[in-house]
């Protein structure tokens, strides 16, 4: 059964057909649609280091 309204979309990043996506605006008024997969792996890739700290540091600190 279809619980879904939103059509599928195809990511701008990998180009497949997504219907878990992030939408996101350009500076020039373009729309960019980003599948939550792409988005999962440039976190990763960008933060990882940085957010293992920051996780680190928050358990630490918890004040
Ligand atoms: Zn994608």
């Amino acid at each position: 059964m279809e619980t879904s309204e939103k059509p599928a979309v195809r990511c701008s990043k990998c180009d497949r057909e997504m219907d878990h996506y992030n939408t996101f605006l350009s500076p020039t008024n373009e729309e960019s649609v980003v599948c939550w997969q792409c988005l999962a792996r440039e976190e990763k890739g960008f933060n990882a280091k940085r957010d293992f700290h920051r996780t680190a540091r928050t358990g630490v600190i918890g004040r």
